[in-house]
């Protein structure tokens, strides 16, 4: 069996194409769709999201201002930051590198942000928007990613037995209420879930997002199975991997996404879509 690279390039290729008319008709009234990244510290994987964002936003015509913090911000100090960030006519989206320091609470952080501007999708509204389908807020990114692929390559959903392993806020929970809401049959796992090869290998299409360096192997993986992998890990030897080992899977999957190469562009290239749509709100 060949197996395709799902590649995040021609998706997000696409999409920014679809892009260019709406930033330009926005920027003929003299709006520039601005996104403000706000960071607390100096950890390695927010600089380098903070830098690939900026990359593709910037490519697209967006405007990226960076608002970065000293690790010992006080939380009411980062709430008040945030507040006038919300109140600044120019800034349309506000993204907040997480995990925040330990001291400071990140539920009430995102409490704080206006959701008219939550272009990560981590706020009540968002999540709620995501729950119940319906247009309110913005979808997180890398969720919102996964199914872009999908649709991208022309793979149907509807139907489709999809398991999904990994349950968090930022990508297994909202991806799971979204394949839902397209009509997949949805199976999600997490590490209390027995006999996960089992369940994996009944899947259509597989998403991993468990943030375990390469633990998707055959065994897990379905004959003809379309596997999307969200998984950015480190490996013993400092390599970017995936959640599924790539090399063993290919022969098996009919479709892949590769990483690096795969789930993170696109993800970039949502989060450039959904300034712009929370512009266009403004
Ligand atoms: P998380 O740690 O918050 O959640 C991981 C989830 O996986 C949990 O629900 C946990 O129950 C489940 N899990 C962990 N180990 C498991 C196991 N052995 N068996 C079954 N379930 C298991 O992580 P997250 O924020 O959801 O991120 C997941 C992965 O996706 C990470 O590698 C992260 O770096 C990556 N990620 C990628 C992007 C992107 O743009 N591609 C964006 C966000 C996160």
């Amino acid at each position: 069996m060949t197996t395709k690279d799902l590649r995040g390039q021609e998706t997000a290729k696409a999409m920014g194409a679809a892009l260019a008319p709406r930033i330009n008709a926005l920027k003929s009234r003299r709006i520039i769709p601005t996104l403000a990244i706000v960071r607390v510290g100096e950890k390695p994987d927010d600089v380098y999201y903070q830098r690939s964002a900026t990359r593709r936003c910037e490519a697209l015509g967006i405007s990226v201002e960076v608002y970065a913090f000293s690790e010992g911000i006080a939380e009411e100090q980062l709430v008040n930051e945030i507040m006038n960030l919300n109140m600044d006519e120019h800034i349309h989206g506000i993204l907040i590198l997480r995990p925040l320091p330990g001291h400071i609470d990140d539920a009430v952080v995102c409490k704080a942000l206006n959701p008219g501007k939550d272009v990560d999708g981590v706020t009540d509204r968002s999540l709620a928007g995501v729950m119940k389908n319906e247009r309110r807020g913005f979808s997180p990114c890398t969720a919102r990613a996964c199914i872009e692929i999908l649709d991208y390559f022309g793979i149907e959903i509807a139907g489709r037995h999809t398991v999904v392993i990994g349950r968090s806020l930022v990508v297994g929970k909202p991806l799971s209420l979204m394949l839902t809401a397209r009509d997949a049959t949805v199976t999600v796992c997490h590490t209390k879930t027995r006999d996960l090869t089992a369940i994996a290998k009944q899947a259509d299409i597989l998403v991993a997002a468990a943030g375990r360096s390469r633990m998707i192997n055959r065994e897990y993986v379905k004959e003809d199975a379309v596997v999307i992998d969200v998984g950015i890990n480190a490996d013993e030897n400092g390599n970017l991997t995936g959640d599924v080992d790539y090399e063993d899977v290919r022969g098996i999957a009919s479709a892949i996404t590769p990483v690096p190469g795969g789930v993170g562009i696109v993800t970039t290239a949502v989060l450039a879509s959904q300034v712009v749509e929370a512009a266009e709100q403004s």
